[in-house]
This record gives C-alpha cells, structure tokens and sequence, in this order.
C-alpha cells in the first residue's frame, strides 16, 4: 500500500483514511464502533493524551471526546496532551472554552466548519483582554 511518507504514525486500517490507530482493532477514533469509542476515550481521559492525529473529526465526535474529559476546576473539558496534527474538523470546532494543560498540536490541521473556543462573552474581539489587565496602549 503506497501511503504518504509525512505520516509518521501508524494508520487506521480503513481504506483512504490516515487517521492515527487508536484501538487495538486498528482504527482511528473516527471508525471505532460506539462500545469501542467509550472505552477508548475513558482510557484517554485516564492516561491524559488524545491522539488525534489524522482523524477526521466531526462536530459530533469532538462532542463526544469533551464530554469524556476530566473537569478543569472551572468546569470546561481539560485535555492533557493533544495532538491534533494533521486532523480534519469536519463540522464547527467548537472547544467550549476546554482548557490544555499539557502540549497541543494542530499544525496542519484542517477546519471545515467554524473553528475556536468560545469567546466568552467578549464582543470586542481582538481589542478584548482579561479583566484586570489594562489594554495595551498605542504608540
Ligand atoms: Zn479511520
């Protein structure tokens, strides 16, 4: 089988797709059966590391993997490590204000749909900053 020679991580064995294995039947998170899926994403919430890579990911999944996440004290999905390298978000990417603790990585990722966390509430955009914190002033 002539596959790209970029990946670096082992493929799920469904035809076409380059999503990174993440069960011991050889498929990515986005071919796992239901069964399959939960007990997978209990194992990622426990051992703190999404491998995402590769995968294609619908709003429906991403869904999914936030709500198998452990808690931020705030109460927003934490992930540990993320890797997101190379992943196609199919639908709206809509992290719900999740918080990363350890390394993310969505170099070359691709964004169909809507992508970002939620702006929590700033309808200023780029001139928002965290409360307490002055704007910055222009030269
Ligand atoms: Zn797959």
């Amino acid at each position: 089988m002539a596959s790209a020679p970029s990946l670096d991580w082992e493929q799920c064995t469904v035809e076409g797709c380059e999503g990174s294995r993440s069960h011991e039947n050889g498929k990515c998170l986005a071919h796992l059966g239901p069964a399959e899926l939960g007990t997978t994403l209990e194992r990622i919430a426990r051992e703190d590391h999404l491998d995402a890579r590769g995968v294609e990911i619908s709003s429906e999944l991403l869904g999914q993997i936030l709500a198998a996440l452990p808690r931020a004290p705030e109460g927003s999905p934490r992930f540990g490590k993320a890797e997101f390298r190379a992943a196609t978000f199919t639908g709206d990417a809509v992290f719900d204000g999740s918080v990363f603790a350890g390394d993310a990585s969505f170099l070359r990722a691709t964004f169909q749909g809507k992508a970002g966390g939620r702006n929590d509430g700033c309808a200023a955009g780029p001139r928002c900053s965290p409360r307490g914190l002055r704007p910055q002033s222009r030269p």
